[in-house]
This record gives C-alpha cells, structure tokens and sequence, in this order.
C-alpha cells in the first residue's frame, strides 16, 4: 500500500529573492505589463496613447516564478537568434489583495518593495507570435528570462517618479528613463490586474521598458539600476558553459 497523500513526484523548492535587510521573498506568480512607456511602444511599431484618457487597456502577461535568476549567471536561450533585454522596475506585493477589485487608493499598502529586473526576450519569436497572432509565452516566458535584483522595502526607496532606470551592457548606456514615464503607474496596474486575477502576497511585476531594447550576446556583462537604490549584475553565459 502506499502512502495517498504522498507526493508522487519531488514538490519544487519556491523561487526566493534576497531582501536587503534580511530574509527572502518567496515568488508565487510574475506578471509583467507590456509597453507601458511611449517610447517603447513607439520603437516596436505600435501607437502610444495621447492621453492617459486614450489609454485604453494595459497589455499583461506572464512568467513562470522558476524564470527568476539571482545569481547572475544567465544562459543563453535555445530556439533564439534575437535575445533582447528589457531594463524594468519590479514591484513585490507583501499582502494579499482583497476580495473583489483593489481601490486606486488602496493599492500601495500592498507594495512590500521594489527591485529592477529584466524581461528577457526571445524578440524573434515574438515577432512571429504577434504577426500570427499567436500567445507569447515562447518568447517570454522561457527559463531564466528573469534576471532580479535584490529586494529592497518599498519604504527605503521612496516616491518612484523621480526615480531612474537605466541599463548598461559591456559599460555603454542601452536604457534609461525616470519613472515619471510610465503611461500606467504602480498602483494603477495593481488596479487593472485586480480586476483579471487574485493578487497574493509573493507576487511580482514586471512593469514595462523603456526604449532601446536591443540583442545581447553570450558574454554580454549587463547592470540595471534604479538609481543608486539598486544594481543588478548579470552575464549572458554560453549554453554549453
Ligand atoms: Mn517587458
């Protein structure tokens, strides 16, 4: 006889992110927003809003929580000749939402902390999805397509508008924008995604790139920053290392 409630397979360790200050985050679902700034959305050929009335709907999808890497050490990815990086702020949430649709106002009690990542990018496949309309997930939500930085509480970074992102790779400056330029901000995508599903303390989002999303190439060194608030170090590696 055997065990019923046994697990017939090993369960999987959860994701876990470093908090400064102590202890980790453990990730229960990645969401990411797709051209949530103007320029970005203007360099991959679609039409940025002229107004936040002429918004519209933000554009989600989402990662597997495995796809995050702290190491540093990224692979290359199989099936790609394309891989682009996308410098984003990431948002932590810390509680779970309550039921029903979470209030504008209500949003950042949620915000456990902040760090800065990258939405890596299979830009080949992508091109093909959209052009046949097909789902995202080959393009984005591949193994280590989530590179994150350490976490830090959302109290020690402060108001976020003021706030640059950048990302350099091999030293020369790709990305770089303030956070002014979200066309929707933190608590206003917490809001959207609360009518789409049940956010949880654990989850994360990815929140858009500014321009200049370009290749990488195994050897690449890359740094994200958001400010002098947080770095993070990453090496694209060759798949047979
Ligand atoms: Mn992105």
């Amino acid at each position: 006889m055997t065990d019923p409630a046994r697990d017939v397979v090993p369960a999987p360790p959860p994701t876990r992110i470093a908090v400064r200050g102590g202890g980790h985050f453990p990730v229960r679902r990645i969401y990411c927003v797709g051209r949530n700034f103007a320029d970005h959305a203007r360099e991959m050929g679609a039409q940025a809003p002229a107004s936040k009335a002429d918004r519209g709907t933000p554009v989600f999808f989402a990662k597997p929580a495995d796809a995050i890497v702290t190491s540093g050490d990224v692979p290359y990815p199989s099936a790609t000749q394309d891989l682009h990086h996308e410098v984003e702020l990431v948002v932590a949430l810390g509680a779970d939402a309550p039921q029903g649709v979470l209030a504008v106002e209500d949003a950042q009690a949620l915000v456990f902390g902040y760090t800065v990542g990258l939405d890596l990018t299979r830009r080949d496949l992508q091109a093909v999805a959209k052009a046949k309309g097909l789902p995202w997930d080959v393009s984005k939500g591949f193994d280590a397509s989530a590179p994150a930085g350490e976490l830090v509480p959302a109290a020690e970074v402060g108001a976020l508008a003021a706030r640059t992102l950048s990302l350099e790779v091999n030293g020369e400056r790709r990305q770089s924008s303030t956070l002014d330029a979200l066309i929707w901000d933190v608590p206003e995508i917490l809001h959207e995604l609360s009518k789409l599903f049940a956010l949880r303390a654990g989850d994360l989002v990815f929140m858009g790139t500014p321009a200049g999303v370009a290749a990488l190439q195994a050897g690449d060194r890359c740094i994200a920053r958001l400010d002098d608030v947080v770095e993070l170090h990453c090496r694209i590696t060759s798949p047979s290392l």
